[in-house]
Order: C-alpha cells, then sequence, then structure tokens
C-alpha cells in the first residue's frame, strides 16, 4: 500500500518536502505508483525539491522535482505560462539570494575591520 503522508487534501495545508514520508512498498508497481500520487497531489507536488525543467521533446515542458524518499528526479508536465512563472520565480530567489551573501560579506567586513573615529 502507498501512502503519503500527511494524507491531506485541504487546499490550506503545504507540505514542506521534508516532513513528507512515503512509502514505496515492496514491488515496481508500488514503486511508481507512490512517485504517481506525489505528482498528482497539488499540495505536495510543489513543496518537491525543484530540479528544473526540460523540453517534453514534442514542443511541451516537464517539470522536474526530487522524490523526498528516494531522491529519484519525477517529471510532470508543466504549461509554459506555468513554466516561465517558476523560471522567473527561481531566478528572483537567487538574486535575493546573491544580494544577502554579499550583504553579509560586506557586514563581516564592517564588523571585524578596526572603527575609525575622525577626530578633530
Ligand atoms: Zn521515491
Amino acid at each position: 500500500m502507498n501512502r503519503v503522508s500527511p494524507a491531506t487534501d485541504s487546499a490550506s495545508t503545504v507540505t514542506p518536502s521534508s516532513s513528507c514520508r512515503i512509502d514505496h512498498g515492496g514491488s515496481a508497481d508500488e514503486y511508481r505508483a507512490a512517485h504517481e500520487t506525489l505528482k498528482a497531489n497539488r499540495e505536495i507536488w510543489p513543496s518537491l525539491s525543484f530540479a528544473g525543467l526540460q523540453h517534453d521533446g514534442a514542443g511541451g515542458l516537464v517539470e522536474l522535482r526530487h522524490c523526498p524518499s528516494c531522491q529519484s528526479t519525477l517529471a510532470r508536465p508543466i504549461a509554459q505560462s506555468e513554466a516561465l512563472f517558476l523560471c522567473e520565480s527561481q531566478a528572483e530567489l537567487a538574486v535575493r539570494s546573491k544580494l544577502a551573501l554579499a550583504e553579509a560579506n560586506e557586514a563581516s567586513c564592517w564588523a571585524q575591520s578596526p572603527r575609525k573615529i575622525d577626530r578633530p
């Protein structure tokens, strides 16, 4: 039996990938079914670790995410408009992270430098 925890379909619940545990079962079919359950769950899918986008070979796109239990890369079709939004969100996250890195570096340099006080 495949289970995804927590087993809720509440639209208000977003499950962080770190707390999502699945039971893959004992067969390839159960394993596949567990992954299909992850792909079909609208709350859990976006919380899984993002692994990029890929062309599907037929003019479409698939979104790649990692299974929280076995780290397999799972693929699910994504509309181009959603893919663009996802790319822009990821790019914005990278820019904010680089800014935080630069600010932390600057603050570290400031904290370690001797303060000079100009006195007449
Ligand atoms: Zn898995």
